[in-house]
């Protein structure tokens, strides 16, 4: 995937795709220092750009490495790119961290933050059955407390056990995996937030222990709008085998109907088909 054609913005240009390197003593490669985001354009507009740019800079605060370029250049970096590119519907990865300094421990005050964009086509996150519902597992690691580690930000250091649970999903034959937090509540699942249905009301985990992804909120909105109660509480494992309709949200997800997880299963009803279409409807307008 590195060696091909195509431009990647990098420290303020625009570069070749293929020479869009680091060194390997990048302090982020050692220790995580690295935060990033995950955007979609849609017929040339980036949903909910800002949003992102602005997240980004809070997450570079959270992890004590402000980011070096205002909202406004990051916004015109994520649009050269997808210009340089040609393209009108890709997902973006912005992404900052740490670099080689000469802080080579766990400080990294004197290494610079750097930044970089990249852009590429990428169609549905959970492939093209997407609207059947997703089959997921349930992950044996749980989502860490706010006290352990910024899980407000969007850093990459969060995301070491999404992988590894990601990983024992797919070895399962599931798509991805829903994970509990610390204290054993509903969480999320590896790269999205997470819905239920019941009764003709939505429940969705209050996120004091993860990510409030902005499709997370986009969907809340379009449910609200729509008169249905949304309740954002903390939800116990027991209460999966009641719930009738589940889907996730995220950028790359979207909305993502759920089918099953572990031995529960739930169908891919109305109410989580309109939101799906909505979604992307609105994504589109
Ligand atoms: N949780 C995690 C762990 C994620 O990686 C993502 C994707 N960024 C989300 C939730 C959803 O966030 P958003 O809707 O902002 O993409």
């Amino acid at each position: 995937y590195d060696d091909r054609d195509g431009k990647i913005w990098m420290d303020g240009k625009l570069v070749e795709w293929r020479s869009a390197n680091v060194h390997i003593l990048t302090h982020a490669l050692h220790y995580a220092s690295s935060v990033f985001e995950g955007e979609r354009a849609y017929n040339g507009k980036i949903f909910e750009s800002v949003k992102h740019s602005e997240r980004l800079h809070k997450s570079g605060e959270l992890l004590d490495m402000p980011i070096p370029y205002t909202i406004d250049e990051i916004e015109k970096a994520k649009y050269d790119v997808l210009k340089a590119n040609g393209w009108d519907d890709a997902y973006v990865r912005v992404v900052a961290w740490r670099g080689a300094g000469e802080d080579m421990g766990v400080a990294s005050k004197k290494n610079p933050v750097r930044m970089a964009v990249a852009a590429w086509e990428w169609g549905a996150y959970y492939g093209d059955a997407k609207m059947k519902g997703a089959k997921l597992d349930i992950s044996k690691w749980k989502r860490p407390s706010p006290e352990t580690i910024p899980c407000h930000a969007k850093a990459a250091g969060l995301y070491m056990i999404c992988t590894m649970s990601k990983h024992a999903a797919e070895a399962k034959g599931c798509s991805d995996a829903m994970m509990f937090d610390y204290r054993g509540y509903v969480a999320e699942a590896t790269g999205a937030n997470i819905f239920f249905v019941k009764d003709g009301e939505v429940h969705t985990p209050k996120p004091d222990a993860f990510l409030n992804g902005i499709t997370r909120q986009t969907v809340i909105g379009m449910l609200q709008k729509r008169g249905i109660t949304v309740h954002e509480r903390h939800i116990m494992p027991e209460e999966l085998e009641g719930f009738e309709q589940c889907w996730l949200t995220g950028t790359a997800a979207e909305v993502t109907p759920v089918g099953q997880i572990g031995d529960y299963t739930f169908e891919v009803g109305a109410l989580t088909r309109d939101i799906a279409e909505s979604y992307e409807k609105l994504v589109r307008s």
